[in-house]
């Protein structure tokens, strides 16, 4: 590949990149062949009852789950898998855990650690996967706290913290792992309303910063607002797709209007 194709094919290579995938519990298909594109820098919502896959597929992305058909790349690579020449073999637990550094994941449920402080939450992870020096860990989860809001809440511990400050946190702490693609599954499902816009504003500066994010969530004002693209699942498979002005100003299918009508 010459310079100028390898820079095209950077930069047109999806974050994440879903073809027919599958999943099964069991006898129960819950992915049914979910078809998806995420570009660099975008930002996708996910939409869809309750039942319809959305967390299931956010942890195929995340190598939480193993897809049992179709494909589905994240930056270029192969999820669970390696390529060498024309055979694909199975990602060692290593390759695995070294894929998901790049990865960051947002739960309805925050999930900090009880015992630490807020900044202790958000050095953990540099210093002990990434090596990084605990000063300068330090130094930077300062800067990523001041970033959500929280400059002042470093040395509180998650009970002494609001919901919507114990998830800006754990923005936080995803955020100092260097992720190249954030997920988020629902959070602020789990929050009382008058906490919801904090969070909600800092996902929207980290779209503005250029993040790449999927983001499952039922805040219409949101998707709206932020995403440039809305996906519709339905039955574990995307039944439409577009910009927030055709997927929520102008809906084709009957069962993604249904569903507006009933969380607009
Ligand atoms: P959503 O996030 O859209 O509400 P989920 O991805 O959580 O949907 O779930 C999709 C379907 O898969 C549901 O019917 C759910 O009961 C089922 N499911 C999810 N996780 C498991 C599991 N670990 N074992 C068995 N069934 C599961
Ligand atoms: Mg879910």
């Amino acid at each position: 590949m010459t310079v100028t194709e390898e820079r095209t094919a950077t930069a047109t290579r999806p974050m994440v990149r879903a073809e027919g995938v599958t999943k099964r519990y069991g006898p129960v298909e819950v992915l049914k062949g979910i078809d998806l594109t995420v570009a660099p820098g975008e930002v996708t919502c996910l939409l869809g009852p309750s039942g319809s896959g959305k967390s299931t597929f956010l942890r195929c992305i995340n190598h939480l789950e193993r897809i049992d058909g179709g494909q589905l790349w994240v930056d270029g690579e192969l999820v669970g898998y390696r390529r060498h020449g024309d055979k694909l073999y199975e990602l060692k637990a290593r390759e695995v855990a070294r894929r998901r550094r790049d990865i960051g994941m947002v739960f309805q449920r925050f999930n900090l650690f009880p015992h630490m402080t807020a900044l202790a939450n958000v050095v953990e992870a540099p210093v002990r996967v990434l090596g990084t020096p605990r000063e300068r860990a330090r130094a930077e989860a300062a800067r990523l706290l001041e970033r959500v809001g929280l400059a002042d809440k470093a040395g509180s511990y998650p009970g002494q913290l609001s919901g919507g400050q114990q998830q800006r946190v754990a923005i936080a702490r995803a955020l100092a792992m260097h992720p190249k693609l954030m997920l988020f599954d629902e959070p602020t499902s789990a929050l009382d309303p008058e906490l919801v816009g904090d969070v909600l504003d800092v996902m929207k500066g980290l779209a503005a910063d250029g993040m790449t994010m999927v983001v499952v969530t039922h805040e219409m004002g949101f998707a709206r607002e932020v995403a440039d693209n809305v996906a519709f699942l339905d039955g574990g498979v995307v039944v439409e797709s577009g910009t927030p002005a055709e997927v929520l100003g102008d809906p084709k299918h009957e069962r993604t209007r249904a569903f507006l009508d009933k969380v607009l």
